[in-house]
């Protein structure tokens, strides 16, 4: 069970029984004789008072269980489909060319692609869930060196190069050229850019507009990804960094994506040391951003 959960059980049971006791306690120490009036009605408000937190606290575990697993479930329904869709067409690009049904060299390069391509897509979301669940079991582990964000924002854009061709976007990189060195793991900020530069352009329609920013915030290193989409729900704005959390909006669930993205982000930027946030507006667009502790202090 996560601590956190345990909290409102803690106070419940411990602190407010806890508080309750030193009073009774000074209660005696002031009136002497009359204590035990006292005693016995905050022993009784005590009492009261202890099992209505303790339900309060109860159900509040209890909500909170059976949301995590609602969203648990869901999951692995989508983790599911999204392992037997490549696997549904490799094996029948496999049988066709078993059969020898296709005869022409130019339609069994195109099959001989997609199974490449299929089975690349596998292994990634297979590496995506190995890589995730090191992070929940803690461990998964970091090597960090100092690095300059140049290169990393340059090798996250390039990342999201298919897709910029796929569907046309205006990417733009807007560099502070006074930047610090920050010290970070290279592959796993890279990662957690490119997963918001990749829903910087899931979510957003046709006419993209994704500015990459890094700029010089205090003692931080700000990155930043914005973009022209339709903004994120206030409501939602607050969650889409839980784990398995996806989107409430209708539009955003016709969207692959198995809500894990962003909980990632957050931890591999916790790991860091930094804290991401995500400032948006509804038809304006969003800025989600990254804030990096600048090697050498302020
Ligand atoms: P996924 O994209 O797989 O659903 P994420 O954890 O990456 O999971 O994102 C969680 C949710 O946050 C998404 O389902 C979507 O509703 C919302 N979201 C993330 N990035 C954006 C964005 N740039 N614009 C609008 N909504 C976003």
């Amino acid at each position: 069970m996560k601590l956190r959960r345990v909290y409102p059980l803690f106070i419940g049971f411990v602190v407010v029984p806890a508080a309750l006791m030193l009073t009774v306690g000074i209660l005696i120490l002031v009136f002497g004789s009359k204590a035990r009036d006292y005693l016995f009605g905050t022993l009784i408000l005590a009492l009261v008072g202890t099992t209505f937190i303790g339900v309060v606290a109860t159900l509040v575990v209890l909500y909170r269980e059976a949301y995590l697993a609602r969203l648990q479930t869901d999951f692995v329904n989508k983790v599911s489909h999204d392992l037997r869709t490549p696997l549904t067409s490799i094996r029948m690009f496999v049988e066709t060319l078993q059969m020898g049904r296709l005869r022409d060299p130019e339609r069994q390069r195109e099959a001989l692609d997609i199974i490449a391509n299929e089975t690349l897509r596998l292994s990634t979301l297979i590496a995506r869930l190995l890589d995730w669940a090191r992070m929940e079991s803690g461990k998964k582990s970091y090597e960090f060196r100092e690095e300059r964000l140049e290169p990393i924002v340059d090798a996250a854009i390039k990342a999201i190069d298919p897709q910029r061709m796929q569907f046309g976007a205006e990417v733009v990189r807007e560099m502070d050229p006074s930047l610090p060195a920050v010290r970070v793991d290279r592959e796993a900020i890279t990662d957690a850019l490119i997963d918001l530069l990749q829903n910087a352009f899931k979510y957003t329609g046709p006419a993209k507009r994704i500015v990459v920013a890094a700029r010089r915030q205090g003692p931080t290193v700000a990155l930043s990804v914005a973009d022209n989409g339709p903004g994120i729900l206030g409501a939602d704005q607050k969650r889409i960094f839980d784990k398995f959390y996806r989107g409430q909006d209708p539009l955003d669930r016709t969207i692959e994506g198995s809500g894990l993205g962003l909980a990632m982000v957050k931890h591999v930027v916790l790991a860091h040391g930094g804290r991401v946030g995500v400032e948006s507006e509804l038809g304006k667009g969003s800025t989600f951003t990254i804030l990096l502790p600048a090697s050498g202090g302020a």
